[in-house]
């Protein structure tokens, strides 16, 4: 089975129509988690706001529960004791899915060099975009999620794969040699 999707279905779903189609429906319609940790957040609850209207980016479906979310906003500080619950969210999280380390701390712990502090959080989630700032305007974040949708459209839709052991194989872009075995990369780093 694990051959048929790989030899079939992943060089099928690759061809341009059908990864373009793919992509755009998918950079279109992101769901982000709703999740905030601190200050960055009220950045965050404004781009969901009126004037700033992150719903002209497909993306204004805040939703509850990380089983219905592909896009998870890392928006503010995060401690050493709050890294496990993040990586617990970020897994409970269907695949495909997207992180955004919005703010200094998210990024790279900001000003808070300290004994609690995660020194960014991609110490325990991939991340796929970082906005610097503290806190980053909504406009940051605008920008940031459009860098996202330019990752997506270039991502191969056969990235996801899974094997019938429930590992995650993943092609990193439609550049890459398809020919080429797909790497085989752990869904999340070792938390630290
Ligand atoms: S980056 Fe600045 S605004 Fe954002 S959570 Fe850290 S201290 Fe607060």
């Amino acid at each position: 089975m694990n051959a048929v999707r790989r030899n079939v279905a992943a060089p099928f779903m690759n061809t341009k129509p059908i990864s373009f189609g793919v992509n755009w429906a998918r950079k279109s319609a992101l769901w982000p988690m709703t999740f905030g940790l601190a200050c960055c957040a009220i950045e965050m609850i404004a781009t969901g706001a009126g004037r700033f209207d992150i719903d002209r980016f497909g993306a204004g479906v805040f939703r509850p529960s990380p089983r219905q979310s592909d896009l998870i906003i890392i928006a503010g500080t995060v401690t050493l004791k709050m890294g496990p619950v993040v990586r617990r969210v970020y897994e409970q999280m269907p695949e495909p899915k997207w992180a955004i380390a919005m703010g200094a701390c998210a990024s790279t712990g900001g000003p808070f060099d300290s004994y609690s502090t995660m020194q960014g959080v991609d110490r325990c989630i991939p991340v796929d975009v970082y906005i610097p700032g503290c806190p980053p305007r909504p406009e940051a974040l605008l920008y940031g999620l459009m860098r996202l949708q330019d990752i997506i459209m270039r991502e191969a839709p056969s990235a996801y794969i899974f094997e019938s052991d429930g590992s995650v194989h993943r092609q990193q872009s439609l550049d890459d040699n398809p020919e080429a075995e797909p790497v085989n990369e752990s869904a999340a780093p070792a938390l630290l």
